[in-house]
């Protein structure tokens, strides 16, 4: 396929520049100026609309797809573990198969829609545990998306639980990788996992030569609790159950230490900021300035990275942060990265080679648009309204605004009758 006269931006480096590029099964091979058509070739006028690498989801929970306008408990939570016991920890119990489906389905459209390609997706569904990962693989992959999937292994459902739960995330790793999909070891949080637990964990990160993907002291209670009864942070707890390593994913850190996070990032972990569930939730704000080894990640609020970063870029400005720009693009660029190692390959590059995962933009903008103001464009200028196709492994999973993959609109369907039937369980427990 030619995808012809594009403005390419690419991030890491910044660089802007029309071009044409030429894909062949999942691969960009082919990327110049001018580009003839070959014999026989589809060629797809992009007539200098704006071409990105796909964006980077690197936390999300595509379960809670369906929570949307769900009612409200009776009353509102105060706190942190209010929310996670009246909200998100009733809605993961009320889920079964259907709706594990339906929330993959409807999560990674939304992705489409919003030109994210790769999700890192965090799974809860105790009531619907073994097999929920092929499931979600299943709806990830029928609409066409990267996924790297874990089930967030937790005591707080009983040690059947928690077996079930890591016997998941092994049972998946076991099952192997595809082109599209891969899988590593997922824990909810320090605060509702024993020794003995991240001892088992431990052993599953091990024995599949994979990494830990956890929440990290998100609230204080995750910090209190790991205080109380280990003596030490959440960080040093991890290190000494052998967690740390390799690559592991530890998401918001909002009560991480400086040496803390220096110590973390050291030892080869990625932070994952998620500011707007962090707003949400009034848990506080992360230490961005000590993110090094970063990238973003919506917490399932929704699969919109551009959205995502602008809320990042405002909170450190309000933070006082004069290198917001810089670093809330770079935070973008870090998913890349973080992708590109789990995937072993040159994601958001768009060179010859590259995998072709890109979203296209009808962004005509008022102002020049060059390397150099390419970070002020993404975070003042683009939003999901501007997406109009999606290419993720060299196949348009959105095209002309309409997704190529599946039904769209009978999915929907679909989905509003499972998400009536999933309130009204959660109503029930
Ligand atoms: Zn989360």
């Amino acid at each position: 396929m030619l995808l012809k006269d594009a403005t390419i931006a690419t991030l890491d480096p910044p660089n802007v520049e029309r071009a044409s590029l030429r894909t062949e099964g999942q691969r960009v091979v082919e990327r110049a100026a001018v580009l003839a058509p070959a014999r026989g070739e589809e060629v797809v006028e992009l007539e200098r609309a704006l071409v990105l690498p796909g964006f980077v989801n690197a936390h999300t929970h595509l379960y809670s797809a369906l929570a949307r306008g769900m009612p409200s408990p009776a009353e509102p939570p105060r706190s942190f573990v209010e929310i996670l016991e009246k909200v998100w920890w009733r809605l993961d119990r009320a889920l079964d198969e259907e709706s594990v489906y339906l929330s993959g389905l409807v999560g990674a459209i939304e992705a489409a829609r919003s030109g994210t390609s790769v999700l890192f997706d965090h799974h809860a569904s105790p009531s619907f545990i073994r097999g929920s990962l092929a499931t979600l693989r299943r709806a990830v992959e029928e609409v066409g998306l990267r996924a790297v999937l874990c089930y967030e292994t937790t005591d707080r459902n009983g040690l059947d639980g928690r077996d079930a739960g890591i016997a998941e995330n092994r049972d998946f790793l076991a099952s192997g990788p595809t082109p599209l999909t891969l899988g590593m070891v997922g824990a909810h949080a320090s605060f509702t996992l024993s020794d003995e637990s991240l001892e088992h964990l431990s052993a599953a990160v091990r024995d599949a030569c994979s990494s830990l993907h956890v929440h990290a002291a998100e609230d204080r209670v995750d910090v209190e609790d790991c205080r109380r009864h280990c003596g030490a942070g959440v960080v040093e707890r991890f290190r000494r159950h052998g967690l740390l390593g390799p690559r592991p994913i530890l998401v918001h850190g909002v009560h991480l230490t400086e040496p803390e996070l220096r110590d973390a990032q050291m030892a080869g972990a990625w932070l994952i900021h998620c500011p707007r569930s962090n707003m949400n939730n009034g848990v506080g704000y992360a230490p961005s300035q000590a993110f090094r080894r970063a990238a973003l990640g919506t917490d399932g609020l929704d699969e919109d990275m551009l959205a995502e970063a602008r809320a990042a870029f405002l909170r450190m400005r309000d933070a006082g942060r004069r290198d917001a720009l810089a670093a809330a693009f770079g935070m973008l660029v870090g998913g890349h990265r973080l992708a590109g190692s789990f995937f072993g390959l040159p994601l958001g590059t768009l060179e010859a080679g590259a995998p072709a995962d890109l979203v296209v933009l009808d962004y005509r903008p008022p102002t020049p648009l060059t390397a150099e103001n390419l970070a002020g464009h993404l975070l003042f200028g683009l939003d999901r309204s501007h997406v109009c196709s999606t290419m993720v492994a060299g196949r348009f999973v959105l095209r002309d605004r309409r997704i190529a993959t599946v039904d769209e609109a009978s999915v929907l369907i679909r989905a509003r009758t499972a998400a009536a039937a999933l309130w009204e369980r959660m109503g029930a427990l």
